[in-house]
């Protein structure tokens, strides 16, 4: 991996209007997805789910069982896969893997992945108790992935789109520069196309070690979306268990559709933040999917099985372009 390829230059296009290729011309060859992990998809993810407050996941060793973070039971993992991965006991929504959820998404042998080759660089010279550009590495080792967002074309019951997801598993799904551009560049093949575009976020927010930087691009991808929306364009952004921080603030909340999955946190600042602050105490469910579709901020709850379906029916009413 060439962490100093500055190939995540910040977005021109959506600016002057030129085209991104000029940028990315090594990143627009469509390459095949990595294998998933076999037949048992690894158990980071639902393990590493963030808890819900209700109490921790907990593996069981051998990895055949999984305890549910929401109410406890011992659940089968291969039952939990097969359901989507939710809780075969309670319906709890785990958090998923990128490329899990570009298999449950869209159908069968459609996905073609874009703009890959986009590569994450330590500008900033950041250094925690690991120096960034070392955790990149690693991270990119440990997830068998590039970076924290996975763009491509994609088939969701025949309907063509073009399909953006956040994995939470690389880096807590953070937005730095390459996730901004990644959902810049899934608006502009939206645009190119002229197909819908389905997002999924799961993210912790605004990724810290690239600084301003990281928050330029909340700016770049609600321009990128505008841009869409001003040629005809139309977009669905599925939030997920945990949507947080400046992801939330910035393109996951201004789609024509926002769609929720069950029991998601979706928030900007954590509830401590915001009790501290205003000196009230919270509503129950703050913050929670069920929470906001009453408030507006989300338009529709979906449940993970229905998702694939209720995607189509949906976007068979955008008229074509
Ligand atoms: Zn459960």
């Amino acid at each position: 991996m060439n962490l100093d390829r500055r190939s995540a230059a910040p977005h021109s296009a959506v600016a002057n209007g030129a085209p991104s290729n000029q940028v990315h011309s090594m990143s627009e060859t469509p390459s095949e997805p990595p294998p998933i992990s076999g037949a048992a998809p690894s158990p980071a993810v639902e393990d590493k789910a963030p808890s819900n407050g209700n109490g921790r996941e907990s593996k069981v060793p051998g990895g055949l069982w999984l305890k549910c973070s929401n109410c406890n039971a011992t659940i089968y993992r291969k039952e939990m896969e097969a359901r989507l991965h939710t809780c075969t006991a309670c319906g709890y929504h785990f958090t998923m893997k990128g490329w899990d959820r570009v298999h449950v998404t869209v159908d069968e042998g459609t996905f073609e992945e874009h703009h890959r080759d986009v590569q994450p660089c330590d500008r900033l010279a950041f250094n925690d108790r690991v120096p960034y550009g070392e955790k990149l590495l690693q991270t990119q080792k440990k997830t068998g992935l590039v970076e924290a967002a996975l763009v491509g074309l994609g088939k969701i019951e025949g309907v063509p789109v073009v399909l953006g997801v956040l994995d939470f598993a690389f880096l807590g799904g953070s937005m730095g520069e390459v996730v901004g551009e990644k959902v810049a560049l899934a608006c502009e093949l939206a645009e190119q196309q002229r197909l819908p575009l389905v997002l999924f976020t799961a993210s912790g927010g605004a990724r810290m070690h690239e600084g301003a930087l990281s928050l330029m691009q909340m700016a770049k991808t609600c321009a990128a979306l505008q841009h869409l929306s001003a040629a005809g364009g139309f977009s669905i952004c599925v939030q997920t268990n945990p949507t947080t921080g400046g992801v939330t603030a910035s393109f996951a909340s201004v789609t024509d559709l926002v769609i929720a999955e069950p029991g998601a946190l979706i928030g900007f600042a954590g509830p401590r933040v915001i009790q501290t602050t205003i000196r009230q105490a919270l509503p129950e469910g703050f913050q929670r999917a069920e929470f906001l579709v009453q408030k507006g901020q989300v338009d529709l709850i979906v449940p993970r099985q229905e998702m694939r379906k209720r995607l189509a029916q949906l976007l068979r009413f955008v008229p074509a372009r």
